[in-house]
């Protein structure tokens, strides 16, 4: 559905950043996606994703490349062809839901089929059935929750039966309920066979797809397929291998047989997280990071049960924990740890490993007693 054949998009650098030579902001890139999966593109700001989502979603053309869509190369397409190409196979959905004030819902959602075709409201009406706003097709976007705005961007979206769907930070800005209906609704869409490549920076989000490309540097860095149950498993795995390295007690209950765990810990080999020394499974660099980042999700949910909610039942402290430790995103989980002062340790003494954040605080703290330090050195 969507190939990419040695891709290169380049931007003249901008004064400040390489006296005004020019940026990859991909650089030769090759991918295949095929009919009917679902992609989770994933990358530091400035790494290309949003240069990919341009491309694909005939916005703009590539430097030098091929670009084939539904069987078409549109890398060299003129300005009014993609247009034809972006209306007939391409759905989008953004952050920002970018619907027009003045219009109401089904307005909205009908001007999607203008650009396309004919309009018929009697389409744009199902297509907001289907993401189960009937009753708000006659509001404006300010009389709709966030929420519902991104829902009938979604109706938009797929009002035209487009067999892509470009998904830009669909959850951005969206609450937890709201995030889960999106992702939900983009499950359905995954069912019903559509294509879908989508934006996100938020691990668990991406981790509703099936394969996760990770950009750096407009270069993809890694390929990976899983399914929610396997990216668990591997948290799992790298958890216990943490523990086992601390000798610390891991309370979690087993989660999978011996020749289970050997297949988990296979797949995990294979894609880097793991690598197997002398008989020992051992983390490679990016696992340690991973593992890291599940451990630090892990004992600060356990501070938080404890801590704030006061929970002592050790058995549901622990379950809540292993459910948490697979659904804080970073920033979550930063501001969970801010939130509780930065603690040190777990409830039963184990050591939380840092984030960003507590280095930040760290950094503050110093400063401050500099300050104070020369402060008082002066008077
Ligand atoms: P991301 O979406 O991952 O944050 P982008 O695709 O926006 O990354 O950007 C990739 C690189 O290309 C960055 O270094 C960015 O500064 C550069 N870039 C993107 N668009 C332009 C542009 N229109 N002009 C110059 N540089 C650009």
């Amino acid at each position: 559905m969507i190939r990419l054949n040695n891709v290169t998009k380049s931007y003249p650098a901008r004064e400040e950043e390489n006296n005004g030579g020019l940026i990859k902001a991909l650089d030769d890139i090759s991918l295949s996606i095929e009919p009917g999966e679902w992609v989770a593109m994933m990358g530091p700001s400035g790494s290309g994703k949003s240069t990919m989502v341009n491309l694909i979603g005939c916005l703009d053309r590539p430097t030098s490349g091929e670009i084939w869509l539904d069987g078409q190369n549109v890398a060299n397409l003129s300005a009014s062809d993609l247009n034809h190409v972006r209306a007939e196979t391409i759905g989008f959905v953004f952050q920002q839901f970018h619907m027009i004030p003045y219009l109401t819902a089904v307005e909205n959602v009908m001007l999607a089929q203008y650009f396309h075709s004919m309009t018929d409201e009697g389409e744009a009406r199902r297509a907001l059935d289907r993401v189960g706003l009937t009753d708000r097709a006659r509001h404006l976007p300010s009389q709709l929750s966030g929420g519902e705005q991104q829902r009938v961007a979604i109706a938009r979206a797929l009002v035209n039966d487009p067999k892509i769907i470009l998904a830009d930070e669909p959850t951005g800005n969206l609450d937890a309920t709201n995030e889960h209906i999106v992702l939900d609704l983009l499950a359905d869409l995954h069912q019903q066979g559509s294509t879908i490549l989508m934006v996100t920076h938020d691990e668990q989000v991406g981790r509703c797809a099936d394969i996760r490309l990770d950009l750096e540097h407009g270069r993809i860095v890694e390929t990976t397929h899983f399914s929610m149950e396997v990216n668990q498993d591997f948290d799992e795995v790298l958890e216990q291998l943490w523990a086992d390295r601390e000798r610390t007690f891991h309370v979690e209950p087993e989660h999978f047989t011996a020749a289970q765990q050997r297949k988990v810990v296979a797949m995990m080999a294979r894609i880097g997280l793991v690598e197997l020394r002398a008989g020992e499974v051992a983390f490679t660099p990016r696992g340690e990071a991973r593992a890291r980042s599940v451990i630090r999700r892990h004992r600060l949910a356990e501070r938080l049960f404890m801590d704030v909610l006061a929970i002592r039942d050790e058995g549901s402290i622990e379950k809540n924990a292993c459910t948490f430790e697979h659904i804080l995103s970073p920033e979550v989980t930063d501001r969970i740890c801010t939130f509780l002062g930065h603690p040190r340790t777990c409830p039963h003494g184990s050591p939380i490993p840092e984030g960003d954040c507590c280095l930040e605080a760290r950094g503050a703290q110093l400063t401050t007693q500099l300050t104070n330090l020369q402060t008082s050195l002066l008077s």
